[in-house]
């Protein structure tokens, strides 16, 4: 446990929040300030700042749980769909450094578009880079 973590002293109980799910390694709670009604977070027990540095049994715990829980909020707030992401460092926006997937509530009337609107635009990637770049992530996946 990292004691100035509030995602910590949330799973300590030694901090508010709306919990809505609990599994042994894993954690769901309301998100304080929610994009939309239902807005929930998952979260590992165990204090790791993002996907990689958590262990593969937690990172199965996390999945597992936002696995359940998807369909439970959608049908929770009556939503269409859901957007379910991690902000996965400081560079992506991330601002509490306790790994957490979002789950966020969608509607057919929300306007909002998928996450590629985070994006104005693609780079231009020619064939031989894109060669390079899918052989350097086979070669380091394990
Ligand atoms: P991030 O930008 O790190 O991916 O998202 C952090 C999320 O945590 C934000 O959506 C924010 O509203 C939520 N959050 C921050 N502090 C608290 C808190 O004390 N309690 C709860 N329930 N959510 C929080
Ligand atoms: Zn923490």
């Amino acid at each position: 446990m990292s004691g100035s973590c509030i995602f910590c002293r949330i799973v300590a109980g030694d901090a508010p929040a709306r919990v809505v799910a609990e599994t042994e390694d894993a954690v769901a709670f309301l998100d304080a300030n929610p994009l939309s009604p239902g807005h929930t977070l998952v979260i590992p027990r165990d204090h790791h700042e993002t996907l990689g540095d958590l262990p593969a049994d937690e990172g199965q715990a996390v999945f597992s749980l936002l696995h359940r829980l998807v369909p439970v909020v959608e049908r929770a707030v009556d939503a269409d769909a859901t957007t379910v992401a991690f902000n996965n460092g400081r560079a992506a926006g991330q601002e509490v450094h306790h790994v957490h997937g979002h789950v966020v509530p969608r509607f057919e009337d929300d306007g909002l578009g998928p996450i590629h609107g985070l994006f104005d635009s693609r780079p231009r990637i020619d064939r031989t880079e894109m060669d390079e770049i899918g052989e350097r992530i086979a070669s380091g996946f394990e």
